[in-house]
């Protein structure tokens, strides 16, 4: 590595906590280091800290304080929604409506209800991943319990018309949840304007500590704890909870909500400077997602005959952390199941490149991409009996 600095344009698979959390997170772990359930006033202190915490959130997302759940993160907060509403509503009915560009933690959780004898059905999107509200509207069946759609994708940015969708769910009497993970921090989080019942947070994704996260439950659509013990958030989810990583998260709402209208302007003119010079630059480059409606740190190309993987190594060569997209789905070999929904063959999803800035990016570093990635390219294509330039 030298004295080369390290580059990081992967912020959608982890970001740094942010040292002003971390600071206000130190004294949970040795002076107020109480247990919320004790009575004493020690265990007072981490109530009231656990009490606070529940107010920022509820507030950050036009919320209520009870209809705040702590969870270990995004992907038990999915859990908690799929499973526990299905279990909680199943003399209902048993049909369960997600996207199919779902996050694969609610991808698993779909086959595993179906696996338990729930029915799920799978919306296509269109070619920029948005869902198709037509197409939503026609798998709704008397049986239908619960739609799960997310706020913005994880991996191509596109912003989803969830208003559109939960207005449809409420109109059907059917339970609405949205995985908000990728559009923390970039879009306005407001459950009740978007008609949400239940959506998933989680903590990282505000530049707040791992392993926290928020189940959103609004009142009257409960759900069924998955988790079961000495009886912690209502009954709802047990184990002593952690407090310095809930108060990490409530500092992490708290900057982002002062930070975010600059932040968000910021990584637009870094995400608009990729685009654009990705386009412009480099022959046989397309945009992934939509053009408009995406996330404002999301830049997502596919170049003709290239792999991913071999871009990934070439760029980690130079000292420059990218990605070929959801880091949760890196172990399988399989494509993007987000980038073939979108209408992609699987040698174009291999080929592509996800770059997502974030909060502690510098203009240089942008920079270096836009200087790095022409050469890379230029490289791969060279040795690849597969590139057939279109556009000399
Ligand atoms: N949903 C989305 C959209 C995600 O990107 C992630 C991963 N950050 C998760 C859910 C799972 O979150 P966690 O790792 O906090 O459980």
């Amino acid at each position: 590595m030298g004295d080369i600095k390290e580059v990081y344009l992967d912020y959608q698979s982890s970001k740094p906590v942010d040292p002003r959390v971390i600071d206000g997170m130190l004294p949970y772990f040795h002076e107020r280091f109480g247990n919320a359930s004790a009575l004493h006033r020690v265990g007072d202190v981490a109530t009231e800290a656990l009490e606070e915490s529940r107010r920022a959130i509820a507030d950050y997302i036009n919320a209520d304080h009870d209809e705040i759940i702590f969870t270990s993160g995004a992907t038990e907060a999915n859990n908690m929604a799929l499973i526990g509403y299905a279990l909680k509503n199943k003399r209902k009915g048993n049909h369960i409506i997600i996207s199919e560009v779902e996050h694969i933690s609610i991808r698993n959780i779909a086959k595993y209800l179906e696996r338990e004898g729930f029915d799920v059905s799978r919306v296509p999107v269109d070619k920029y991943g948005r869902v198709v509200l037509r197409k939503l509207e026609r798998r709704i069946r008397d049986n239908t319990i619960l739609i799960s759609v997310q706020n913005a994708n994880n991996e191509i940015g596109t912003i989803q018309p969830i208003a559109e969708v939960g207005k449809l769910a409420e109109e059907k009497g059917i339970a609405f949840h949205t995985d908000a993970v990728a559009a923390e921090g970039l879009l306005p989080i407001d459950v009740k304007r978007a008609g949400v019942h239940l959506m998933s947070l989680s903590s990282n994704d505000f530049y707040g500590p791992r392993g926290i996260g928020v189940l959103y439950m609004k009142k009257r659509y409960r759900v069924n704890p998955i988790l079961i013990g000495g009886g912690q958030e209502r009954g709802l989810r047990s184990g002593t909870e952690d407090i310095a990583g809930i108060v990490g998260m409530k500092l992490a709402v708290e900057i982002m909500k002062r930070e975010m209208p600059g932040e968000v302007d910021r990584l637009q003119g870094y995400r608009d400077r990729l685009i654009n010079t990705v386009l412009d630059e480099i022959p046989d480059s397309y945009l992934n997602g939509h053009p408009t409606e995406r996330l404002a740190s999301n830049a997502h190309f596919r170049f003709d005959g290239v792999e991913g993987e071999a871009m990934l190594l070439s760029f980690k060569d130079k000292g420059i952390s990218v990605s070929t997209g959801s880091a949760c789905t890196s172990k399988t070999l399989e494509p993007s199941h987000t980038l073939i929904a979108t209408g992609l063959i699987h040698e174009e999803a291999h080929g592509s490149l996800q770059l997502t800035p974030g909060r502690f990016n510098e203009d240089n570093d942008i920079d270096r991409v836009l200087e790095v990635l022409p050469e890379v390219l230029t490289r791969i294509r060279g040795m690849s009996p597969i590139y057939n330039p279109k556009s000399r």
